[in-house]
């Protein structure tokens, strides 16, 4: 079993839930839940980017549809990184909080560290912001979901204006402030103007790849040939309907955007982040966190050398956040 560090789970929303982690805690939500602590040990994780999500969803009373609105962003942002903090103070000595990367070497064996990732850059009213949120812990920051802001175009902008004058501002500060960009929900405006803005590697944390599947959340191949000429990483997702058009993804289809990323970007530029938590199924055979190492038995199997399906589980993606982590 290799070791792993899962580049996008939502821990800081399902901490808020009664639903997810609610009477049953952290240490274990049940048989049919995706994440938790001791699956994740059981599946041999040791790091895992934590998700905060700073929007509110709620279903429109009309269309039926959830929408999603950021107004609280700020405040719903502190609630979640206080209680992934919460759960370092509840399980310490198996539970760590990323703080630098000293904290990442410490890693042990049988414990877990989180790192915290700000999906969407909307709690921010300016570039500056980001100094109070990476004090608190925030080590990686994605520009957007899937609404623009100020800094940046989404995947699901009608008008890709790409990088905005203060969304290269916000790069440059986060290069200097050691917090690593995700571009996981950008556009492709977006990635392309960050990869060529950007000092330092960065993390497309959550994603599949377009070649493969036409979906505006996926990656294309040139975004992948700039990634890495970066030196970052791209995550393979278990969303289903980024793999296939249908959604009825299984292994197989994952294996494939994997094997994808690895032939347009190389072996040493792809990773995983499996979405878990944040998504209502998964391919079979992966349906929580003890099961994602049968995802690297296949890589193995499709040909893939012993320190290149290592360097997918975690290597890669942990040479990016040594490069960008205050020491
Ligand atoms: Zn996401």
């Amino acid at each position: 079993m290799f070791r792993l560090m899962d580049l996008h789970v939502d821990v800081g929303t399902s901490l808020l839930s009664e639903k997810v982690f609610g009477g049953k805690g952290f240490l274990d939500a049940g048989p049919d839940a995706q994440f938790d602590l001791s699956k994740a040990l059981s599946g041999r994780y040791s790091w895992v980017v934590s998700a905060v999500f700073p929007g509110t969803r709620f279903v429109d009373p009309g269309s039926g549809k959830v929408r999603v609105t950021f107004g609280c962003s700020r405040c719903i942002t502190l609630e979640q990184v206080k209680a992934i903090v919460s759960v370092e103070k509840a399980f310490a000595g198996k539970v760590k909080v990323a703080r630098r990367f000293e904290d990442l070497k410490a890693g042990m064996e049988g414990t877990l560290t989180l790192i915290i990732g700000l999906e969407g850059a909307y709690p921010l009213s300016e570039p500056a912001d980001l100094i109070e949120l990476s004090e608190l812990g925030v080590k990686v920051l994605g520009l957007t979901w899937n609404v623009e802001n100020g800094f940046a175009a989404s995947c699901m902008s009608r008008k890709d204006y790409g990088l905005t004058g203060s969304g290269e501002e916000l790069v440059k500060l986060a290069n200097k402030l050691g917090v690593v960009v995700d571009l996981a929900h950008a556009s492709e405006k977006t990635m392309l103007d960050v990869l060529s803005v950007s000092r330092k590697p960065v993390l497309i944390s959550h994603t599949a790849a377009k070649a493969l599947n036409d979906h505006p959340r996926n990656v294309s191949d040139e975004v992948l040939e700039e990634l890495k000429r970066n030196g970052g990483v791209v995550g393979a997702t278990l969303v289903p309907s980024f793999l296939r058009q249908d959604g009825k993804a299984t292994l197989e289809d994952f294996v494939r955007h994997v094997m994808h990323f690895v032939e347009v970007a190389g072996p040493d530029h792809v990773g995983v982040g499996t979405d878990f938590l944040g998504i209502p199924s998964t391919p079979e055979g992966l349906e929580n966190a003890s099961k994602v190492q049968a995802v690297l038995e296949a890589l193995l199997k499709e040909g893939l050398s012993e320190s290149e399906v290592e360097g997918i589980a975690w290597r890669n993606a942990y040479r990016v956040l040594e490069a960008s982590l205050p020491q």
